[in-house]
Formats: structure tokens, sequence, C-alpha cells
């Protein structure tokens, strides 16, 4: 059998005819890192510092470099390298310093959203990772997932050799576990990035005005809590004002 693992232009989702291509919901993003001394990256982001603009690309510093991203759903993405170039220009005159000229690539890049069912398996062939989709729609991470679903289709895969069962149906015991695990927190995150981006004025206020919402909300994007009970939580604490921001 095979565990398609090759990320987001999946070969093995192709030639298994699980999928042949992605539908709209996927995110491009468009990527570059800037090489530059570390007193200029101090500089230009504070030690220990993301920055994002939401309405515009994102900087986080690594050593020696600087990682500057824009993302976006796809449908939104056209004319995508004159944003994130005019960023690039803005935010050089509001640092002083030049990363417009110190940029040699471009790289462009698809991320599959996750939190919608998408078929991830068929007879002898489990797809894991970004393959599969599964990738947090609210922040494009998919580390997680991916080292997860891998966990979860080696051992399936393992169940599999062991009866040697290879029929769609007993392979479906990956996607029930990889739900298990983490589909309904990726769904949540759905909810929340849709919510979140959708009212992206309001939602940064509610943050600045709550600082106890801000703390859970941290500690979501860290990972120690899970969209699902934040969402929850967010309900719980004020559901007039949640109800308000849903109904606009
Ligand atoms: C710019 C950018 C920044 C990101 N930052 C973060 C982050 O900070 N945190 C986070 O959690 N996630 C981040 N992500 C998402 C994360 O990188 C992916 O979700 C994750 O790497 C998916 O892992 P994967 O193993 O499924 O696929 P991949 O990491 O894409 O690995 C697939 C592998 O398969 C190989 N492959 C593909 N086709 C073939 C073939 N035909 N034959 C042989 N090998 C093949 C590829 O070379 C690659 O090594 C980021 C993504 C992008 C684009």
């Amino acid at each position: 059998m095979i565990v398609g693992s090759d990320g987001v232009n999946s070969v093995v989702a192709r030639k298994s005819g699980i999928r042949t291509r992605w539908g709209s919901d996927i995110s491009l993003c468009l990527e570059t890192e800037v090489e530059l001394d570390d007193a200029l990256i101090a500089e230009c982001v504070e030690a220990g510092t993301l920055e994002f603009y939401f309405r515009g690309p994102g900087m986080f510093p690594k050593r020696g470099r600087l990682s500057v991203g824009l993302g976006g759903p796809i449908s939104q993405m056209r004319g995508s390298r004159k944003m994130f170039m005019s960023f690039v220009k803005a935010i050089s005159l509001q640092k002083k310093i030049n990363l417009t000229d110190r940029i040699t690539r471009i790289n462009s890049n698809l991320i599959p959203l996750g939190g919608v069912n998408r078929k991830i398996h068929d007879e002898r062939v489990i797809l894991t990772g970004d393959a599969a989709g599964f990738v947090d729609p609210f922040l494009a991470e998919g580390l997680y997932y991916a080292i997860k679903s891998g966990e979860i289709a080696a051992y399936i895969a393992a169940l599999a050799v062991e009866n040697n069962n290879f029929s769609r149906e007993f392979l479906a015991g990956y996607v029930t576990k990889c739900d298990d695990a983490f589909g309904s927190d990726l769904k949540a995150a759905r909810r929340f990035a849709k919510f979140a981006y959708g009212n992206i004025d309001r939602s940064l206020k509610i943050l600045r005005s709550d600082k106890q919402m801000f703390l859970k909300y941290l500690e979501t994007v860290r990972g120690d809590m899970t969209y699902a009970d934040f969402n929850k939580w967010c309900v719980l604490r004020s559901p007039v004002t949640f109800l308000k921001l849903i109904s606009g």
C-alpha cells in the first residue's frame, strides 16, 4: 500500500484518482527570506516578536534572515506580487532599512486549508499532512497535523499488513482516527477563521479591549487550548457580543 506524504501537489493523490485538483478552498502564500545582519533584524522586528498585519504580509526574524510572507484565499490573491512589493516598500520606509533591494527571489506556495471533509483514502492508499489538506485554516500551520496524521497512517498501515486487508473500508479507520485526533479542532479553527477574518476590525477591537479574551486567544494560537474550547469560552463569556458579531 502507499502512504502519500508528498505535500500539497501530491502525485499520489493525483495518480490514485483521490483528487485530481484542489477546489477553491485553498490559499496562496508568497514568501521571501531577506538576508540581514542580526542587528538590523532586531531593528526591524523586536526580538521574540512576530509581526502580523492581517491586511498585509507578516514578518518574523530568523538567525541572519528575516522571513516575510503574504497569504490569503487564492480567490483574493490576484495582484498579490504587487501587494507584496508595496508592503515591503512601505515597511522599508517605516523601519528605515531598504528591504526591497535585498529581495532576490519570491516563492509562491499553495496552502490547503483544513476543516472540510475531503476524500483522503482509497483502496491501498492513504494521504497525510498537506496532501490530505490538514492545515489550520486560521494560522496556516500544518507541521503538527502532518506529523500526527503520519503517525496515525503508520499505525493503520501496520494493522492493514497484519490483517492482510487493504480495502477502502478497512483503511477508513485512518479517517476516523484523524477525525478523533484533530478533525473537530480543524473544523472549529475554520469557523473561527471565517468569523475573525470576516470581521477583522471588530475582532481586533474586542481582543484589544478584553484582556482575558486576548490571553485565551494567545493560549489558542500557541496550541495550549483547542479552537473548539476557545470558541465555547467566547460564547459563554459574552453571548450577546458574540451573537451581535455573528449577525454582523
Ligand atoms: C512559507 C510557508 C511557511 C510555513 N510556516 C509554517 C509554520 O511556521 N508552522 C507550521 O506548522 N506550518 C507552516 N507551514 C505549513 C507546513 O510547512 C506544511 O503544512 C507541512 O510542511 C506539511 O508537511 P508535509 O510533510 O505534509 O508536506 P511537505 O512538508 O510539503 O513535504 C512533502 C515532501 O514530499 C516530497 N515530494 C513531493 N513530491 C514528491 C515526489 N514525486 N517524489 C518524491 N518526493 C516528493 C517533497 O520534496 C517534500 O519533501 C508553512 C508553509 C509555507 C508554504
